[in-house]
């Protein structure tokens, strides 16, 4: 197929692209064609991208660009590709996101270094197709042939790379993944080159009926596209296949058969590819004015591609032969030419190679010092070519450390992270827990000060009340004085002491109560009951002594400091107390109230025997009895009696007034107002 021929299948397939139409596969398809005739004719393949129609929208407008910058990438104006590549650059960021537009950026530059030659093409290609590897299996849904072109040319520019460097494995790892995005992107001309290099790297891996079976299906994808340069790329990798076996004859044939497969195809670089070959092969097949012919011929061929591993391999071949025809001078110009252009771009390892074939050569032709020269000037390089890897390797070495500690440093700052935002976390809980707890300690603690407060309320009205109680048990509720089991309690411990009950005790009871109910009706009689009792307390005065309602209308006065004098004078005065003043009656009108009472103080002289509270109040009651005999109004006390003994006792309760007759007992009596003293016992009454 020619040059007008693709140009004129381009031109029919832009006749498909209706306007407005959205006919990016069939322009892809179009600039794929362009772009291969690039490869060897790079300023009509941008001239007719420049005659296509302008692009419809921003994707069409990337395609075209990258397809300019592609084709300007492998021309030999590297400034014309520069503009071309920023051109691209500029184009897919207006469509693509910002990891996409880095990639492209590298993508062609990998092309470029390619082109030139240069060591950083390895790493530019990594890195564009890890790129594009990362914006293609982010796409949802997810494109199989997700921009496949420009990743199968970087797996396929890897490819070449590491054969080039003798690892067919990687080789074959690359070419694989070729292979599967052509397939992917149902590409028949992609999968028969993919297919070739597959074989490439079979037969570096000494593979060969696996490295026939690739060849054999390039083949056949290759029939079905009908392409020369196609064909001779793999007529190429066959006559490569054919020397790695060691079949020179079959790998000659190839050879020419791929040479005149390139100038059909006006391929000038495939033409000086199988030039290199066949320049090689006779070299080593001791050809070698062959060899110069053929060398000189892919020199004029790729001279205006400017491709420098093409130009100084077929350079290289011609010095050997050059050597070997004894033009010694010629051939170490060109070495001189070549060493200089390697170092330049620090490919060591081609000089070394370069410079022990050329030694090589040298020895073989006789000139033993030349060789020498050169098998130094070799060690010497080899020495520096290995420093040089070695410090590649400690760097590269270096770099994975530095990348691994990053990682494990990330990891860690991660974990510090979650740990201190855990931390945190805890923090503010249990600055919270806290805050809570103080809210409930205060309210517990208002809580328990208003309880505490209400207990003690409590028991402050219960003590109150309980007072209260106690203060009504022990009074009488019509008078208010203590009432009979109050002043038993006081007698009670008043006859606790070793010599019985002490202290003065006067029985007190109001006359002919009775006749004041019966007359004046039973509030009356209340009235002056409550009368009398006040003046009963008001007349006792001392807060030592205690006053009682004994009975109904019966009253008791303990007073434990009395002397017989102070109570007798104390009789006198209730007795004045009382009768000396009319009781006042609600219902209007006064009453006069009379009162007899019964005193003694103990213990009784002489004997002062031993009594007990009751037969204290007993006597006391007795010696009422004698003033009620008496002709009441009136208060009878004992002064002394005769009882030594409980039977003396006993014969004195028996009968109080005949024990007074008889002189047992000495009494004396008080007349109330108005009252003469009246009946006396004989020989023992005191009269006041
Ligand atoms: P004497 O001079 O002998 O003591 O005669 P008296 O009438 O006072 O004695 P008596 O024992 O015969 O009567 C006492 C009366 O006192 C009988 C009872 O009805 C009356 N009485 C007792 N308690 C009360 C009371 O709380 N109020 C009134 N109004 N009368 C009472
Ligand atoms: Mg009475
Ligand atoms: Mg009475």
């Amino acid at each position: 197929m020619t040059l007008r021929r693709w140009l004129g299948w381009a031109a029919a397939a832009l006749v498909c692209i209706a306007p407005g139409v959205h006919a990016s596969p069939a322009l892809e398809r179009q600039l794929d064609a362009l772009l291969r005739v690039g490869e060897d004719r790079p300023a009509p393949a941008l001239a007719a991208i420049d005659a296509l129609p302008a692009p419809e929208s921003p994707v069409e407008a990337r395609w075209l660009t990258r397809a300019r910058a592609e084709v300007a990438a492998r021309s030999a104006s590297a400034g014309e590709a520069q503009r071309w590549r920023e051109a691209a650059v500029q184009a897919v960021r207006a469509t693509e996101p910002a990891a996409l537009v880095e990639a492209e950026l590298q993508y062609l530059l990998a092309l470029r270094a390619e082109h030139e030659d240069a060591g950083s093409m390895n790493e530019l290609a990594r890195a564009a197709l890890a790129g594009y590897d990362g914006h293609c299996k982010a796409l949802q849904p997810p494109r199989p042939d997700c921009e496949y072109r420009a990743r199968w040319r970087l797996q396929q520019l890897l490819a070449q790379h590491a054969r080039a460097q003798r690892a067919p494995a990687a080789a074959r790892q690359h070419a694989r993944a070729a292979l599967e995005l052509a397939i992917a992107g149902s590409d028949l001309w992609r999968q028969a080159w993919s297919e070739s290099e597959l074989a490439l790297a079979a037969g570096h891996e000494r593979d060969f009926s696996r490295a026939q079976a690739h060849l054999e299906r390039a083949l056949q994808l290759a029939a079905r596209e009908e392409e020369p340069r196609l064909a001779a790329r793999i007529a190429l990798t066959e006559g490569t296949l054919a020397q790695d076996q060691g079949d020179w004859p079959r790998a000659h044939r190839s050879e020419l058969r791929a040479l005149a497969l390139a100038r059909q195809a006006q391929s000038p670089r495939y033409e000086a590819i199988a030039l290199v070959n066949l320049s090689d092969q006779a070299v080593q097949s001791g050809r070698p004015a062959e060899a110069l012919e053929h060398a000189l011929q892919g020199l004029a061929a790729v001279k205006p591609l400017q491709i420098k591993r093409i130009e100084r391999s077929l350079l290289n071949n011609a010095m050997l032969a050059r050597v070997a025809l004894g033009r010694r001078a010629e051939a170490r110009a060109d070495f001189e030419a070549l060493q200089a252009a390697w170092s330049a771009d620090g490919a060591i390892g081609r000089q070394v190679t370069s410079m022990r074939e050329f030694g090589d050569a040298l020895a073989k032709v006789g000139d033993l010092r030349g060789a020498l020269e050169l098998h130094h000037r070799e060690t010497e390089l080899s020495r520096r070519l290995m420093d040089a890897n070695r410090t590649a390797a400690l760097a590269e070495l270096r770099s994975r450390y530095d990348r691994e500690a990053q990682q494990r440093n990330i990891v860690l700052l991660e974990r510090d992270n979650a740990l201190k935002t855990t931390e945190l976390d805890n923090r503010a809980l249990s600055q919270r827990l806290w805050t809570l707890g103080a809210g409930v300690l205060v309210l517990t603690m208002v809580l328990m000060l208003l309880l505490v407060r209400r207990v003690r309320e409590t028991n402050r009205a219960l003590e109150h009340s309980r007072a209260k109680l106690r203060v009504q048990s022990e009074r009488d509720p019509l008078t208010g004085l203590a009432n009979r089991r109050h002043f038993q309690a006081v007698l009670q411990a008043g006859g606790e002491a070793a010599e019985g009950f002490r202290g003065a005790l006067l029985m007190i009871d109001i006359d002919h109560f009775k006749h004041i109910n019966d007359n004046h009706g039973h509030a009356a009689g209340d009235q002056v009951l409550v009368e009398v009792a006040q003046r009963i307390a008001a007349a006792v005065r001392s807060e030592a002594d205690t006053v009682a309602r004994w009975g109904g209308e019966e009253f008791l006065v303990l007073a434990p400091a009395l002397q017989r004098h102070d109570t007798e004078a104390l009789a006198q005065r209730l007795l004045q107390a009382v009768a000396g003043t009319p009781v006042a009656l609600a219902g209007g009108g006064g009453l006069r109230a009379t009162v007899s009472i019964g005193h003694a103080v103990f213990p009784l002289p002489p004997h002062r025997v031993k009594l007990t509270p009751e037969q204290a109040v007993n006597l006391a009651d007795m010696a009422l009895y004698t003033a009620k005999s008496q002709g009441r109004n009136r208060a009878v006390g004992i002064v002394q009696a005769e009882v030594a003994d409980a039977q003396a006792l006993r014969a004195l309760e028996g009968d109080f007034e005949r024990a007074w007759v008889e002189g047992r007992v000495q009494l004396r009596i008080d007349a109330g107002p108005g009252e003469s003293a009246g009946r006396q016992s004989a020989g023992a009454a005191v009269v006041a």
